[in-house]
């Protein structure tokens, strides 16, 4: 029987923090405040702490905070928001659900994140705004886009589900524009045992105005300012996240150190291109991705060893039959289409041993020498 390394191991990190969740959940159970109340409140201050941005709003997922951001921002019907085509449904449904139309633009060959230079031919009288994503936890190029959003008076909103802990030029992540948008899916860098997402922002009327459309449009019990919806964060998961939240910064380093391990054994193999930081960025590794030949065969073949590898994400959103309506045909975007026939990303979570980095980079080696 080959060894299984799983992409993600949810159970090495649970052990190693055990009674931390534990009494966060009996804590929870004990307060009964299960929905708002002293737990969302606490983590949407640890959480905008840890960040380095003044204030966050903790909503029901990443998909919820992106889409929050942009309708609190003004984003709607007869608008258009502009992204790149390589990154996970959740940005642009959040778009669409505003009434406005996503728009794609090229990525970058190496990072996988929007390329800034094609930004200004995409833009029209009808743009409101741009959400970079930060794929894989790499941020993406914000003061090349920045410059063109105000040049162009346009929206930013960070997309930075991926990147909890990425630093661009000595800032984080998501604090670098209007809002950051964050998930905390269970597989992310930092993961409830659920569902949960936060926008942070220095904007205190944004985050405001987040809370309340995120609750009902409620300014006290039974008083709605506007017509909202539930898009509140859970109290239990608030908790988790509190318990985790201590953590996040040595899980992250974890991260760094695990990913130059792959980058050190990978090294020099011919087929195979390594994943890179940019100068002045620091990555967060939620994923480590290679770029690889003959990437559906490999990946075959470390399924069979053993190693669950994986694929983010196999089919870029302008093909998806969702956005056929969108009207892109095959070569609009040939950055992203290329790229998405040669990605894998391969296990990396703060846990994974230096034995089993090894065996996948011994099996990545017999795959391309064999
Ligand atoms: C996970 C993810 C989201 C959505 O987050 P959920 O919490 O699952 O709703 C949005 N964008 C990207 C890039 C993601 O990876």
């Amino acid at each position: 029987m080959p060894p299984k390394i799983p992409l993600v191991d949810l159970k090495a990190q649970y052990e190693s923090i055990r009674e931390d969740i534990d009494s966060a959940i009996r804590r929870v159970l004990d307060h009964r405040a299960f929905i708002r109340g002293p737990e969302v409140d606490s983590f949407e201050k640890e959480f905008a702490e840890w960040c380095g941005a003044k204030y966050c709003a903790g909503v029901g997922s990443g998909t919820e905070a992106i889409y929050l951001a942009l309708r609190a921002l003004g984003v709607g019907r007869d608008h258009n928001v502009i992204t790149s085509p390589h990154t996970f449904i959740a940005t642009t449904e959040a778009i669409t659900l505003t009434g406005a139309e996503t728009r794609f633009v090229d990525t970058l060959p190496d990072t996988f994140n929007l390329d800034p230079d094609l930004l200004e031919q995409a833009i029209d009288s009808n743009t409101r705004a741009i959400v970079p994503v930060h794929l894989n936890g790499h941020p993406a190029r914000m003061d090349e886009i920045l410059p063109i959003a105000e040049r162009e008076n346009l929206i930013v909103i960070e997309d930075a589900a991926q990147a909890h802990g990425a630093i661009y030029k000595g800032k984080n992540a998501g604090t670098l524009s209007e809002a950051g948008c964050f998930s905390f899916f269970p597989g992310k860098n930092l993961g409830a045992y659920g569902d949960a997402g936060a926008v942070v922002s220095n904007d205190d009327g944004l985050i405001e105005k987040i809370r309340k459309i995120s609750n009902h449009g409620r300014s006290e019990k039974y008083i709605h300012d506007i017509e909202g919806f539930n898009f509140r964060m859970d109290s239990l998961q608030a908790a988790i996240l509190r318990a985790k939240l201590p953590h996040l910064n040595g899980w992250i380093e974890k991260r760094r150190e695990k990913a130059r391990r792959y980058s050190d054994l990978l090294q020099g193999i011919k087929g195979l291109t390594l994943p890179v930081e940019e100068d002045e960025c620091l990555s967060a590794w939620h994923l480590y991705v290679i770029q690889v030949d003959r990437r559906d065969e490999c990946l075959e073949e470390l399924n069979a060893k053993g190693i669950q590898a994986g694929i983010h994400y196999p089919i870029p959103l302008h093909l998806q039959p969702a956005y056929a309506y969108l009207g892109y045909p095959v070569g609009s975007f040939p950055v992203a289409e290329r790229v998405a026939k040669k990605i894998l990303s391969l296990p990396l979570y703060p846990e994974i041993s230096d034995e089993q980095q090894v065996y996948v980079a011994k099996c990545l080696i017999q795959f391309f020498t064999a």
